[in-house]
């Protein structure tokens, strides 16, 4: 197991009496010194507009910012940093897509095709797409667990022109087969779009062997700062595109009338750029790297087990999807009889424990599913067993203290 609590000063908060147990690393992670300081050092000695002036500090944190991008290329093995472009957040890069992909191209007659279990800046932004283009938006419903179904995979069709789809679901937290999704969305002219939300804080990231179109994840989800994220796109598709956003630094030369644009990945990097948020993404691929992808999710996967193993002695408890912790990230989303998720999350938040309560934005699944409302906890990094052993001891009181 990681032993890397020390690295993270937040940890070691007392709430009511209790120092905190944190299990909503699926909404945002804590920060390390390492990433905590990055931001710092940047601030107190190179800060300046990247690429904007010709003086020392706009050229430190131009280099700074241009390092980042590389480390995110390594870091998810994008052919080159043309295909690497720095957005606000996941959602930020799904609706550069549908806005300057999908909407010039998509027409009446196309569709649209995603899971059922999307996270909403995964499915709204395609709804909105197929109103503007008269596209349909397709659903593939899964199986109980989660999975997905022949008859799924066969609504990827001739029609189809987009598959878009999370490598781990938010709420299943299922593992989801990436290749052989973008596979069948190519072998019928469609693109695949990747998000990443939930998968790359939590394992090994490649595109080019993925082979998708696009990729989103997003910075504070795995030890970086807030309002960072990253899309990755092919550089020929890229190419084609029309702008997201339009003004500085995205500009070549501009006239009275017209205006031409700045070669990747600037042309979608309009305006002044979030230099800490790039600086605190490369500090935290840096650590992420240190301790392994691959025993990251070795970790996650240890202790996924020992808590679905706990959670599945406790009466009244019902887990959402697969329970099998080879094919999750360290997602478990559940309900209890009787108990209304809010109710469970405020309970547990009284012993220092905090998860997740509601719909997760993904209202569509809940619907699907009959239930609107769940609890979630998700580990990460720094989370123990004594910690889930701890969550387990608690959680059959939230029924007693709701008599
Ligand atoms: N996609 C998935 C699967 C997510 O879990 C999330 C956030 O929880 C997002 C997209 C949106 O991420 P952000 O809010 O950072 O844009």
């Amino acid at each position: 197991m990681l032993n890397v609590r020390k690295d993270f000063p937040i940890l070691t908060k007392v709430h009511n009496g209790h120092q905190i147990v944190y299990f909503d690393n699926a909404a945002t992670t804590q920060k390390p010194y390492q990433v905590i300081h990055a931001i710092v050092d940047l601030l107190e000695h190179h800060n300046g507009n990247p690429h904007r002036g010709a003086h020392v500090l706009s050229i430190e944190a131009g280099e700074l910012y241009d390092e980042a991008r590389e480390a995110v290329r390594k870091f998810i093995n994008a052919a080159s940093t043309e295909e690497v472009i720095f957005v606000r957040n996941t959602t930020e890069a799904l609706n550069l897509v549908a806005r300057s992909y999908a909407e010039p191209r998509l027409k009446k007659g196309d569709k649209i095709v995603i899971p059922i279990s999307e996270h909403h800046s995964d499915l709204v932004t395609w709804q909105r797409v197929c109103q503007k283009t008269g596209a349909e938006l397709d659903y593939m419903y899964l199986d109980e667990e989660g999975h997905f179904t022949e008859e799924d995979l066969a609504k990827i069709d001739d029609k189809t022109k987009i598959v878009a789809f999370a490598a781990v679901s938010n709420v299943f937290g299922m593992k989801r087969p990436v290749k052989e999704i973008v596979a069948k969305a190519h072998a019928v002219g469609a693109i695949a779009i990747v998000d990443g939300a939930q998968s790359t804080p939590h394992m090994k990231t490649d595109v080019q062997d993925m082979d998708c179109d696009f990729f989103a994840f997003s910075g504070h989800k795995m030890c970086g700062s807030a309002s960072t994220g990253v899309l990755y796109g092919k550089k020929a598709i890229l190419e084609g595109m029309e702008p997201f956003l339009l003004g500085g630094d995205m500009i070549e030369y501009v006239k009275e009338q017209s205006t031409t644009f700045n070669e990747l990945p600037f042309k979608f990097e309009a305006g002044s750029q979030n230099v800490e948020g790039a600086v605190a993404l490369h500090a935290a691929i840096d650590y992420l790297e240190d301790l392994g992808m691959d025993n990251i999710e070795a970790h996650e996967e240890e202790l996924t087990r020992h808590c679905l193993e706990g959670m599945k002695r406790i009466p009244h408890i019902h887990i959402i999807g697969s329970t099998d912790p080879a094919e999750k990230t360290g997602v478990i989303t559940f309900t209890i009889d009787g108990v209304h998720p809010h109710d469970a999350a405020t309970i547990l938040d009284s012993f220092g424990i905090a998860i997740r309560s509601g719909h997760h934005c993904a209202q569509p699944l809940g619907a699907h599913l009959g239930v609107e409302a769940s609890n979630r906890a998700s580990f990460y990094i720094y989370n123990t067993l004594e910690e889930v052993d701890y969550f387990l001891e608690k959680l059959p009181l939230v029924r007693k203290q709701m008599g």
